[in-house]
């Protein structure tokens, strides 16, 4: 038995997704003419009360889309430094849009309105122009942690003062909104644009939804063009995408309460220094003397995949291909590790 816990994009689609993509009505995307692309974008845009939709190959393309129309080149971004649009995606801000980017070193990957505020550069000819304000939710590598409606409703009105725009990196929203209870209406209220994975816990085999206004998503599709983004029946695909809107998202609160248990024994656990606060369904924890490298290769040879996330520091992604069975065996194996002091 091979456990995999590297991330949750290695989900397999269901059969029933298989069925759901091949009875798929399609078109040719590329002139808005396939109607299943056209449901799923309706479909979530409807859902965060935002007027349209565009879906996208990845969550890498929606971020760089949405970094793309919202600034103009010698402009920049404000983020905390743990961010995937700056740790992953490249350094595409950079690339495709010619901007800077400003760094805040939040907590867990959180920033407050106070950071926000006080990084706002002030408007003169030697400094580029802060423009937009990109959080995450969850946030990935900051360990699973959240951001609450207040939270969020803090930051937007500071983006607001400041004239900046804002951006929700979500891939991992609904992990979040499973244990908050909060609505989706109510998070799209706060924000200028909105990325959701479908790739992620989900459990799509691929693709990503950018929201925003109408005139927002008309200018991100010809980004999309000219990108190589602009797919042809792509029905086929998002129609794994509706399939997991319709079923896979209160799973998602499984997921996170597996990830606390798994946690829980952890911390029993004599060669664990600590593991922290496991908010949704991402887990890292610190050990004590071995290097993450030598233990992530020690679980290997037991059948289990994990990465090592710094020095000491191990992430575990629990999912919805992580079965019962699987997670007995883990925790027997956790428990069987001896690790000298
Ligand atoms: C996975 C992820 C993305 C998008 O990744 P793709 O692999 O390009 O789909 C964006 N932001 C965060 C926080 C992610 O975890």
């Amino acid at each position: 038995m091979v456990i995999n816990l590297i991330s949750d994009t290695i989900t397999q689609p269901s059969k029933e997704m298989r069925i759901a993509m091949s009875n798929a009505v399609v078109g040719d995307d590329v002139f808005g003419e396939d109607p299943t692309v056209n449901k799923l974008q309706q479909r979530l845009a409807d859902m965060f009360d935002m007027e349209a939709g565009l879906f996208c190959p990845s969550g890498t393309m929606t971020n760089q889309l949405a970094i793309k129309m919202h600034t103009n080149p010698l402009d920049e971004m404000i983020c905390d430094y743990t961010s995937h649009v700056y740790q992953y995606e490249t350094a595409g801000y950079a690339y495709n849009s010619g901007i800077s980017v400003n760094l805040l070193k939040g907590a867990y990957g959180k920033i407050t309105p106070d950071q926000v505020s006080a990084a706002v550069k002030p408007l003169y000819d030697w400094l580029p122009i802060s423009k937009l304000l990109v959080i995450e939710n969850s946030c990935n590598k900051g360990g699973g942690g959240y951001y609450t409606l207040d939270e969020i409703s803090a930051l937007s009105t500071v983006a607001k003062e400041k004239h900046l725009k804002f951006h929700l990196d979500g891939a991992r929203l609904f992990n979040v909104l499973v244990e908050t209870g909060e609505s989706t209406e109510d998070v799209g209220e706060q924000f200028d644009s909105i990325s959701i994975c479908l790739s992620k816990g989900l459990g799509a085999p691929v693709g990503s939804v950018l929201l925003g206004n109408k005139e927002f998503i008309r200018d991100a599709k010809r980004f999309r063009k000219v990108m190589g983004g602009g797919m042809r029946q792509a029905g086929i695909i998002a129609a794994a995408g509706l399939f997991a809107l319709d079923n896979n998202i209160n799973r998602l609160k499984e997921d996170n309460d597996t990830a606390k248990e798994i946690g829980q024994v952890l911390e029993t656990l004599p060669y664990v220094e600590k593991v922290l606060p496991v908010k949704t369904n991402i887990l890292i924890f610190k050990l004590k003397t071995m290097p993450a490298t030598e233990y992530v290769a020690l679980l290997k040879e037991k059948g289990i995949i994990a990465s090592a996330f710094g020095p000491y520091e191990v992430r575990f992604v629990t999912h919805m291909d992580f079965t019962p069975a699987m997670k007995i065996r883990l925790l027997e194996i956790l428990q069987e590790i001896r690790i000298a002091d």
